[in-house]
């Protein structure tokens, strides 16, 4: 099967990149992705599956394929959001949906996943066991698809799941994976603090908000410089402060906002009391009211090592000349709402690495002129279709 699977993918890889090129030209933002999920559910018709749809918050679709003979289950995931960003790429299937772009690659992980599927559901009677696709809808956007679609219990039966991601920073034929705590979690906050409002030429007569906001900005370079232990990461980034105002008036309030990363669950209960606890100190030192809300979405992302090195074992395995190299990958410092499954059921999620050819500097995820090496989809397929036959042992 495993040969015969190879050689399908190989026959599909223009379809692929057709695929994915339709969906760069039309981009939709998550929890709106409409015409995705359609166009999604319309590859499926007419064959031997059974697909879900509107699963979770969203239009999250599951599809499953039954094996030949009853088995385990395996989830493989896919995303399927773009964001908001206006393309500057000069692609001629540049998104048609100003505002709207395919900057994280999204578009590349369902195109080699439909290909992929359909393919598994042609030689299904090999298997003994199941898969379930997840087309997921809203990655981009907390709280993400990914948390509802676990919540929604159509995962309850999984016993390994498996997801992927473009990566540039390394050239298409290279597969990366990390053990263990792979992508960081995320944490946002907002901070009201409230003084006094008052003329410049009297603060005694007033409470200088901004003095607040100022130091509020200072002290909290300290949590990551001083409470951290030095071997474990963590970054607190104040995004915004609203202190505009007038030249002679003392302001009454600012507003901050900040993002919080951290590599483990303890660094980011750390992080949290340090920084409500400096809040607090804040309104004791200055006679301030502060208001902070703060809240932890995507958690980090747990490779398990188990299902780590099984994968990594079965694809330094292949001798195919599209995966030429299986190397680790460092801890990458963003967030994937793909930790929401691997905190409930084994599984792994790796790198693909995608960098365009002939250019040594890429364009990162996010950037408005983010662009991909298509060869990359057929990576992709290739070593998560690997993972799939070395899973359930078919040769
Ligand atoms: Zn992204
Ligand atoms: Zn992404």
């Amino acid at each position: 099967m495993k040969t015969q699977l190879m050689k399908m993918l190989d026959a599909r890889k223009e379809e692929m990149i057709q695929i994915r090129r339709y969906l760069h030209e039309n981009p939709e933002l998550s929890f709106q992705e409409q015409k995705t999920a359609q166009f999604i559910v319309d590859f499926y018709k007419g064959k031997d599956m059974n697909v879900q749809t509107n699963v979770g918050n969203g239009l999250g679709i599951i599809v499953t394929i039954h094996g030949g003979k009853p088995g385990k289950t395996i989830g493989l995931r896919a995303d399927f959001d773009a964001l908001p960003i206006f393309e500057e790429t000069d692609v001629p299937f540049k998104s048609k949906n100003e505002g709207v772009m395919h900057a994280c690659g999204h578009d590349g992980h369902t195109a080699y996943m439909l290909v992929l599927a359909d393919c598994l559901i042609q030689l299904k009677s090999s298997i003994a066991g199941s898969i379930k696709i997840i087309h997921q809808h809203a990655e981009e956007t907390p709280p993400g698809g990914a948390k509802s679609i676990v919540d929604s219990g159509v995962l309850d039966d999984l016993d390994s799941i498996y997801g992927i991601h473009l990566f540039p920073t390394e050239p298409a034929g290279v597969v990366g994976y990390r053990s263990g705590y792979a992508m960081a979690g995320r944490s946002y906050f907002k901070l009201v603090i409230q003084g006094t409002g008052g003329h410049g030429s009297s603060p005694h007569m007033a409470n200088d908000a901004i003095i607040a906001g100022a130091h509020f900005v200072t002290a909290v370079q300290t949590v990551v410089s001083r409470r951290l232990n030095p071997f474990e990461a963590g970054v607190v980034t104040i995004g915004s402060f609203d202190g505009k105002g007038t030249f002679n008036v003392i302001k009454d309030s600012v507003e901050l906002e900040g993002d919080v990363r951290y590599m483990n669950g303890d660094t980011q209960q750390l992080i949290d009391k340090e920084i409500h606890r400096i809040t607090s100190g804040i309104e004791v030192e200055f006679g301030v009211k502060c208001e902070l809300t703060y809240t932890s979405d995507y958690p980090p992302l747990y490779n398990d090592p188990q299902v780590t090195e099984t994968v990594v074992a079965s694809l330094q395995s292949m001798n195919d000349p599209d995966i030429q190299k299986v190397m680790e990958f460092p801890m990458i410092s963003a967030s994937e709402d793909f930790a929401y499954y691997a905190e409930k059921i084994p599984g792994t999620f790796f790198f693909i690495g995608c960098r365009p050819k002939g250019v040594e500097t890429p364009y990162f995820n996010h950037h408005p002129k983010f662009d991909i090496d298509e060869d990359a989809l057929l990576v992709a397929a290739k070593s998560v279709g690997q993972v799939v036959c070395d899973y359930f042992k078919v040769d």
